[in-house]
């Protein structure tokens, strides 16, 4: 088992395959041209799966695979079928706008669930948010992931004057959609124009869906990110992921390795610890994972607390999301 010094079982790995991406949302990816990693300082199929097999052996029983944009990445239908063989349930977060290709792959792999990320329901507006003229495939595929069976989890971003006008929308969706959308509070990262005003917080998604909806508390379990809600006749359900105004740091069981085998133990953390290099001197990583487990801070990556108003995001040491893997 990999336990920190707030003893924290670590049983949740989130592996990177790629800083690379096909849209622009700008909170994630700040620069239209980013230089992204070249190949081979990316984790090689076989070298991700050695890494995941320690820690799979070391008690983790989850794996998901996310970015940049993990479908992007010419060798992810290998990796996926590779990932699967190990006893851990496998799954993925995606900008979905590869899905089709990958219906099958993910089908034959055992994933289930997917958390797929979309921030509007406006074409226009993705096309603002994101760069790319891509809301349409991602609809679709969302429609085709939901009819093969897949447990959808959709994401959105709600940011001040941007999409908070939506809130209401994407809950209306889950009445007769059987989709579970999480509203997820913006959060400060290098270069992404965060500002604490843009916020929207967990209190004021809720206080929003109840001028128009009576919504019921699901019960969750200790490592829940999101706090779940019920409507009555809805098939679908919403929650929150409310990281900025009420963080969920004291149930964490989450590890990161970015794109470039660096081990995060939180999304905050300044410190990461270099697997690819050791692994491929054919070292022994295990107590290089333990140590940077053990050195997890508290909370927030001990760069800020949950009274995020006075933070200044230039306060924040930390990459972009697109470089750690959201
Ligand atoms: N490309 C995939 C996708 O978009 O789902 C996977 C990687 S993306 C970095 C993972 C998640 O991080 C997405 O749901 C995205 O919305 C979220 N994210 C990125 N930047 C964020 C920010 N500044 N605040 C909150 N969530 C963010
Ligand atoms: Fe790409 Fe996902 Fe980041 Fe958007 S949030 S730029 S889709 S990695």
């Amino acid at each position: 088992m990999i336990i920190d010094t707030f003893g924290r079982s670590h049983t949740y790995l989130r592996i990177s395959l790629t800083d690379n991406c096909n849209l622009r949302c700008f909170y994630c990816m700040p620069e239209e041209n980013y230089t992204f990693t070249p190949a081979s300082r990316l984790m090689q199929t076989e070298e991700i799966e050695a890494l995941a097999k320690i820690f799979v052996a070391n008690g983790v029983d989850k794996v998901r695979l996310t970015g940049g944009e993990p479908l992007v990445r010419k060798d992810a239908g290998e990796i996926i079928a590779a990932l699967s063989k190990l006893p851990a349930s496998l799954t993925l977060t995606t900008n979905a706008t590869r899905l089709h290709e990958f219906a099958d792959t993910l089908q034959e792999a055992g994933v289930r669930s997917l958390n797929i990320s979309l921030d509007t329901l406006q074409a226009q507006k993705f096309m603002m948010l994101t760069r790319r003229d891509q809301f349409r495939q991602v609809r679709d595929n969302i429609d085709l992931m939901i009819g093969r069976g897949f447990h959808v989890k959709v994401n959105a971003v709600i940011m001040k004057g941007l999409n908070d006008n939506e809130i209401n929308d994407f809950v209306e969706w889950t009445r007769d959609t059987p989709v579970h959308v999480r509203f997820i509070e913006f959060m400060p990262f290098s270069g992404n124009r965060w500002a604490s005003n843009k916020v929207v917080t967990l209190h004021e998604i809720l206080a929003t869906v109840q001028q128009q909806f009576t919504i019921t508390p699901l019960a969750g379990d200790q490592h829940d990110t999101a706090k779940a809600f019920s409507i009555p006749g809805h098939l679908g359900t919403f929650a929150v992921i409310s990281t900025m105004s009420t963080p969920f740091c004291s149930g964490c069981n989450r590890m990161r390795l970015t794109a470039d085998g660096k081990l995060k133990n939180c999304l905050f953390s300044r410190e990461e610890t270099d697997l690819l290099t050791p692994l491929r001197k054919g070292d022994d990583v295990l107590p290089l994972i333990l140590q940077n487990i053990a050195g997890k801070k508290k909370e927030l990556g001990g760069q800020f607390t949950e009274d995020f108003q006075h933070l200044h995001p230039e306060d924040i040491d930390n990459r972009s999301m697109i470089t750690i893997g959201g």
